[in-house]
């Protein structure tokens, strides 16, 4: 290894220990041999796409000689619409975490500092080390978001929170109005990166939406995605929803074809479907459900989640399990990185799949 490379990185990209992800099915497919694989590590829809996507992927195959639009604009029309607000409101990202690195390259240098929770999304201090900024993490409460003790955090050299609503990886749902206090609080020089990855799970009928917000608070950026609740991860589309300044400023440091053409073809349709977004929310309310009770009956307590996954505390040590339910084919999350040794994370699957993972679990549990 040639460690001189190294010395010539900048100093936060020196100690950057990059994100991990959820094991891909073909990964283990290779390291073990199986072939009967279900993964509920990374929060994807097990229903898969929706029929309007595909199709509107087979029919944009053949226009792919040509640069995708760059503006994103037929797709932030339709976002604009369906959420009632001016298309200068709107920033597409490769996937909603390109709007995290946007917003991290957009406003931070080495001087300034970023808020966010102990448990809160692994990317948030990724993007603040890339960029050499101070990482401020607040502990969390109850395995969530400690607001007040984040605002007693904020300095004046603040100069991006993060708050993740609903949070990944615990599940953990604030409520609107206290997020709306702890926005009216921040300074105007303080932006607040409101994360709604899971905002379509979230099934309280008082959840308000944070987008009347954005008249009041021209520092807010609410981020949205298309990889979970509407099935499409793997193509990358996320976008942002803020004032038209923030959206400007994103759209300076992008790079101009960040959103290839299927993706962009296939969000807008699966915006339109809404059968499909009904039929995930379903499955996912009485997949939770199925999995809950298979705790129970295994003793296991768990975090309230109001997300398409759910924290389960396995009192021994998360990785030895992970591991032990990698052999028997079933990929989950283990959570130490996020200072949870005792826990895994499980993604709702379908029945079929939480039923062999709850399987898997009864019969690796005392056997690690
Ligand atoms: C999954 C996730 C994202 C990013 O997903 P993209 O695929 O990049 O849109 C952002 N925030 C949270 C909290 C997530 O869990």
């Amino acid at each position: 290894m040639n460690n001189k490379i190294y010395q010539l990185a900048s100093i936060g990209v020196q100690q950057l220990i990059p994100y991990k992800a959820g094991k891909a099915i073909e990964e283990l497919e290779r390291e073990l041999g199986l072939t009967k694989i279900i993964k509920l590590a990374s929060n994807e829809n097990p229903l898969g796409p929706g029929k309007k996507a595909i199709t509107a992927i087979q029919q944009a195959l053949s226009g792919l000689a040509l640069y995708p639009d760059g503006s994103g604009y037929s797709l932030k029309q339709a976002l604009a619409q369906k959420y009632n607000l001016d298309i200068e409101q709107i920033t597409l990202g490769n996937g909603s975490n390109e709007l995290l690195e946007l917003v991290a390259r957009a406003f931070l240098t080495p001087e300034f500092e970023v808020v966010f929770s102990q448990h809160a999304f692994a990317v948030y201090p990724i993007v603040t080390q890339a960029v050499g900024a101070k990482a401020v993490v607040v502990p969390a409460l109850n395995y969530g978001h400690d607001l007040d003790a984040m605002l007693n955090a904020v300095t004046d050299k603040t100069r991006i929170v993060f708050i993740a609503n609903p949070n990944n990886p615990t599940g953990t749902l604030l409520a609107q109005e206290s997020v709306e206090r702890f926005i009216a609080a921040l300074p105007g020089t303080c932006i607040c990166v409101l994360d709604e990855a899971y905002f379509e799970f979230v099934s309280s009928v008082e959840f308000i939406d944070s987008i009347d917000w954005l008249k009041r608070f021209p520092n807010l950026l609410i981020t949205r995605t298309f990889s979970k609740a509407y099935g499409l991860a793997g193509l990358r589309v996320g976008y942002g929803l803020s004032s038209p300044e923030m959206s400007d400023i994103l759209n300076r440091v992008r790079q101009p074809f960040n959103n290839n053409t299927l993706a962009l073809v296939a969000a807008e349709a699966a915006l339109s479907d809404e059968e499909h977004l009904k039929e995930t929310v379903r499955i996912n309310i009485s997949g939770m459900l199925q999995l809950t009770e298979g705790f129970k009956e295994l003793n296991l307590t768990w975090i309230p989640s109001a997300g398409n996954f759910v924290l389960v505390d396995i009192k021994q040590s998360g990785q030895a399990l992970y591991e032990a339910l990698l052999r028997k084919g079933v990929i989950v999350r283990p959570v130490g990185n996020y200072e949870l040794p005792q826990h895994l994370r499980i993604s709702i699957g379908t029945e079929a799949e939480n039923k062999i993972f709850l399987q898997a679990l009864a019969e690796t549990l005392n056997n690690v």
